[in-house]
């Protein structure tokens, strides 16, 4: 036991100081895309080209970043420099058209209206749908709840039954066997209820776009928050879902 304690001592605190402090994240990290349309030549396709997704368009040039696996093919193929990806984790918005980069402006989404907000009382439960993806969403998922990045800490957690729970985040681009689930379980959450899309997948079916088992969410279902990424890191999980509950005004 005393040896335990010692080198729970010698480790040290190891949560990551958001919403305090941003966190640097590695050189590796490719955060929200850095456009330079200035740059671009008009009659160069490499970047369209070089899209495993059809995630890219040019005049203007701009990143469907509901689309987009980050994958950083465009950025390679340009040959003028105008395409760029920053470090930052902060990348979420409101409405499927917040996620059409076309520069460099910051990507904060807007929290919930007053009443939602008061109702919460900075404090969410979600329930995970998982609708048919490769579980790598999930798997970042998971690492939000651990010791680094503690997501519990902010007021959010994960709940088993969606009876217990203010909404939903779904994962996945929605398969045909899992919509009826996906549906089932947003009418057993209580309403007023939030949607979070989470992934490109979720968003836009990502890589599975186009093939005829993929639906989608459907339509019917409002979505509060667009959570993009192939996956998206656990801080920018943190992040999103606490400016969404009004727990991070600054930008
Ligand atoms: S980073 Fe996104 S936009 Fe660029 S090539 Fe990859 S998927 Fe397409």
């Amino acid at each position: 036991m005393l040896k335990i304690l010692a080198t729970r001592l010698k480790q040290g605190h190891r949560t990551v100081e958001y919403p305090r402090k941003n966190s640097e994240l590695t050189e590796r990290f490719r955060g929200r895309p850095l456009l330079y349309p200035t740059k671009c030549q008009d009659a160069c396709r490499s970047c369209v080209d070089a899209c495993p997704v059809d995630a890219i368009a040019k005049n203007p040039l701009t990143i469907d970043l509901g689309k987009c696996l980050l994958c950083a093919n465009c950025m390679e193929a340009c040959p003028s420099g105008a395409i760029a990806f920053s470090s930052e984790y902060e990348r979420a918005a409101r409405t499927r058209e917040g996620l059409m980069v076309t520069g460099t402006d910051s990507m904060h989404p807007a929290p919930l209206d007053k009443d939602m907000r008061k109702l919460l009382g900075r404090s969410l439960k979600l329930r995970q749908v998982s609708a048919a993806g490769c579980n790598i969403c999930e798997g970042e998922l998971v690492a939000t709840g651990n010791i680094e990045f503690d997501i519990g800490r902010l007021g959010i957690q994960f709940v088993a039954s969606p009876r217990h729970a203010d909404g939903i985040l779904v994962t996945g681009p929605v398969s045909t066997n899992m919509e009826y689930a996906l549906r089932q379980t947003y009418e057993a959450t209580p309403a007023p209820k939030i949607v979070i899309a989470c992934g490109s997948c979720a968003i836009s079916g990502g890589p599975f776009a186009g093939s005829r088992e993929v639906r989608g969410i459907p339509k019917d279902i409002p979505i509060d928050l667009f959570i993009p990424g192939c996956p998206p890191h656990p801080l920018t999980l943190l992040d999103a879902i606490h400016r969404l509950i009004g727990g991070r005004k600054s930008g």
